[in-house]
């Protein structure tokens, strides 16, 4: 059976996410259902759910490419409008007509409610990247990340930058049109992450009272408060820089690119090719 806006909002409310909230979110509509109407259902559930006081964040970041830009590469123009990369969720907010889109040049999340303006307008090419989220987790947001495959819950990589972690390698940017016209590249400045050792933070927010499962149709969602997660996550990474690293012996980007990661590229490429001798093994 198709799942409702109203099945939504009563999820919502009982996930209990509160009126006047500021709320981050991580969707993944295929895990929730079928729902009627797709993402902009689920979109109108979440602005009921929260009412005219609330404030609702989306990461809608837009695809950056090697520097230097090749010639393809280089007539991408980032604007208000540019589609992201980051599925149905955003780029429904992103057309919704009370949206606002963060000013920076990459990192463009998008916000609708009370504080999208406060938020949005802020976040600027001199901004960092995860700007937007660290003061979210100042003033006392929480996140929902909806399916158990949406990886992390928005305050990993501010807890990342905070650490001052860097990674090697090659440079990104992408062209985008400054404020007196001219067409500019923008450097990545920020440094990302593989992402896949993010959920090994999980039991230790709900360990301390931050994280709770919640139901929206048939997923399985975390609502979590992300002043909460980000200092779990500082705490930790204090005692062990490396705890974000994922468990794969072949994952480049933890093994090799970090200042601090360990692994060296003999190692990498003797992993990889076991895997690929597993693989044809096991065919
Ligand atoms: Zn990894």
């Amino acid at each position: 059976m198709n799942i409702s806006k109203e099945q939504l909002i009563q999820d919502l409310k009982k996930a209990g996410i509160p009126e006047g909230a500021l709320l981050h979110l991580k969707v993944s509509l295929k895990a929730i259902g079928k729902v009627d109407g797709g993402p902009n259902t689920l979109l109108d559930a979440l602005i009921e759910t929260v009412g005219p006081e609330g404030t609702l964040v989306i990461d809608s970041f837009i695809t950056s490419y090697p520097l230097p830009l090749n010639e393809e590469h280089a007539k991408t123009i980032s604007t208000e409008a540019s589609p992201s990369y980051a599925g149905a969720m955003a780029n429904a907010m992103i057309k919704h007509p009370d949206s606002v889109r963060s000013q920076h040049p990459i990192q463009r999340f998008t916000a609708i409610g009370k504080l999208a303006h406060e938020l949005m307008d802020n976040h600027t090419s001199d901004s960092g990247g995860y700007d937007v989220l660290d003061r979210m987790a100042e003033m006392d947001a929480l996140n929902l990340s909806i399916g158990r495959k949406t990886v992390g819950v928005g305050t990993t990589h501010v807890a990342i930058e905070k650490m001052g972690f860097v990674k090697k390698g090659a440079k990104m940017g992408l062209n985008y049109k400054t404020s007196n016209g001219h067409i500019q590249t923008f450097e990545v400045n920020w440094n990302g992450g593989c992402g896949r050792g993010f959920p090994k933070f999980l039991p230790l927010y709900e360990k301390a009272g931050y994280l709770k499962w919640v139901k929206i149709g048939n997923a399985d969602a975390v609502l979590t408060n992300m002043k909460g997660t980000l200092d779990v996550e500082i705490q930790k990474l204090k005692d062990d820089p490396s705890f974000y690293f994922c468990d794969d012996p072949t994952c480049k980007d933890c093994q090799l690119n970090w200042e601090h990661s360990k692994g060296n590229l003999l190692k990498v490429k003797f992993h990889s090719l076991i895997t690929i001798i597993k693989n044809k093994l096991n065919k």
